[in-house]
């Protein structure tokens, strides 16, 4: 009969989606386009000998968090999560910083007089957190009854856009601002309905867990679930892009971590047209422009609090931020965009030389953008940390075509598996009970591109292993 299952990319949810497989007794075996495994996680010396650079994700609210990773003994094969305190600070160019801390209070104390009104607005969902998270990171499914009341209070508040809560909730603009850094995570408009959601679920992360980054680089992740899944028997296939499925060998179930778009060119006719249709029609959105520095020291951050936090939002207020994003998904960048600035040698010493560091920078551009952004992403930096150019030993430069070169995933440099908008949160990429699934039963889905999205947690990947033990094997019982 072959192989049990066929997972093509090697990506967090395909190697998730194998781990998961391969943990309920199955042959699975993966074929990864790339030379190295790993998609969105790779890491590597982009810039100069012993600075080591995350291509893609860098830091890792839902990994650490995430409902199955977080099952895994990833910790004995080598994955080892590392915080400060701070997961994120957002500057102000007045010299201030709201800091996003471990506790409700601790942050609230950042926010002068909109402490209070912080405290109001998160305290009530960091007391139901974990469920919270769970509920999320998954397809849409009906809360358990002890949950419907923090859902409810969610939905309330997270419905709106974040511009609405944000005006509802804070009269200072350290308040709006951490608030609107947060919601940008969703590389929407801040006008838009959902984007409330987003900037609540990454203020809640950081009252749950520190927002860490993998020692060594992101690819440690990856890494990891590598050598558990061939601790339990699973093959990986390397420089094996897939083209057509009749390249592979007998199997029982293929399990897609590519794009929605790149699984119908692979399947063909072996997809309903009806379906093929569906899907042709999910959205894939902006992409990110990307620099990478080697630098002869820390970035000099002109606001306390900036200086030990592994994300740093770089826009100001909220109304400048909303303008960045609202530029971007209307075709083009902002004089001054919102940057997501990540420190990992700052929180991991092993990625740089003794008393050098690497920084880490994108901003959310139109998809396919083909004109460098690399002297405006280094002054908005300059802005609110002075000196900053001066540090830089080297950069490397990633448009969203290169992204997309690199891996076939990014379409025109979108970063999610495509828009996270609410038409697309739960119904991806079609709406289906079970979106992991498809009409040939025999195919099946597992990347960004399904539920919860984007983002490093392997939630894609666990729910369709399920789907597929379901369907396929009929083992229904979480192995
Ligand atoms: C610049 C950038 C910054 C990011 N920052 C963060 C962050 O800080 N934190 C976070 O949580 N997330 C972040 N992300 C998002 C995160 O990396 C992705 O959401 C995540 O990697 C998606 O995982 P995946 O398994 O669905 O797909 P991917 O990680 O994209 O993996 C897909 C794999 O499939 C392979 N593949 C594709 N087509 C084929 C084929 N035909 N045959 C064989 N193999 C194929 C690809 O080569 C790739 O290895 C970032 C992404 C980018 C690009």
């Amino acid at each position: 009969m072959g192989i049990d299952a066929i997972v093509i990319g090697s990506g967090p949810n395909g190697l998730t989606a194998a781990v998961e497989l391969a943990r309920a007794g199955l042959q699975v075996e993966v074929y990864e386009a790339a030379s190295s495994i790993g998609g969105g996680t790779r890491t590597q010396a982009l810039t100069l000998p012993g600075f080591a650079h995350d291509v893609c994700s860098a830091v890792h609210p839902t990994g650490i968090l995430s409902p199955y990773m977080s099952r895994l003994p990833l910790d004995q094969h080598g994955l080892e999560w590392v915080a400060s305190g701070v997961s994120a600070a957002h500057p102000l160019l007045d010299g201030t910083a709201a800091v996003l801390a471990g506790s409700v209070e601790d942050t609230a104390a950042t926010l002068g007089k909109d402490g209070a009104a912080y405290t109001r607005l998160m305290a009530p969902f960091v007391r139901y957190g974990p469920q919270l998270l769970e509920q999320f990171l998954g397809p849409f499914r009906f809360p358990k009854p002890s949950l419907m009341l923090p859902m409810a209070r969610f939905g309330l508040l997270g419905i709106p856009s974040a511009q609405r809560i944000a005006g509802l909730f804070y009269k200072d603009e350290l308040a709006k601002g951490l608030f609107a850094g947060c919601a940008a995570h969703s590389i929407l408009p801040l006008s838009w309905f959902g984007t409330g959601a987003v900037g609540l679920i990454f203020q809640l992360t950081a009252h749950l867990a520190a927002w860490p980054v993998a020692r060594g680089g992101s690819h440690a992740i990856t890494k990891a679930l590598t050598s558990y899944l061939k601790s339990l028997g699973g093959v990986i296939h390397t420089d094996s892009r897939v083209h057509d499925l009749h390249e592979l060998p007998e199997h029982r179930a293929v399990v897609f971590d590519t794009s929605a778009r790149n699984m119908l060119e692979i399947c063909g006719e072996a997809l309903p047209a009806r379906y093929r249709s569906r899907v042709s029609r999910f959205r894939y959105g902006p992409g990110v422009f990307k620099v990478d520095w080697a630098l002869d020291g820390p970035i000099p951050w002109t606001a306390p609090g900036c200086d030990t936090a592994s994300t740093v939002h770089v826009g100001g207020t909220l109304s400048d931020i909303a303008r960045s994003e609202h530029a971007m998904y209307h075709g083009s960048v902002a004089e001054h965009p919102f940057l997501l600035v990540c420190q990992q040698s700052v929180l991991d010493k092993s990625r740089a030389p003794a008393g050098k560091h690497t920084g880490y920078a994108y901003c959310h551009v139109p998809a396919g953008y083909g004109h460098d952004l690399t002297e405006r992403i280094e002054a908005q930096i300059e802005r609110f940390a002075p000196g900053f150019r001066d540090r830089i030993l080297a950069r490397a430069v990633m448009t969203p075509t290169m992204l997309e070169a690199r891996n076939a995933n990014y379409i025109g440099g979108s970063i999610t598996g495509g828009v996270m908008d609410l038409r697309q949160l739960f119904t991806r990429p079609v709406a289906r009970w079970d979106p992991y699934s498809t009409p040939n039963q025999r195919i099946f889905l597992c990347s960004a591109s399904t539920p919860p999205g984007g983002g490093v947690h392997g939630m894609c990947g666990f729910h369709a292993a399920r789907s597929v033990l379901g369907k396929v094997f009929g083992k229904r019982d979480t192995a």
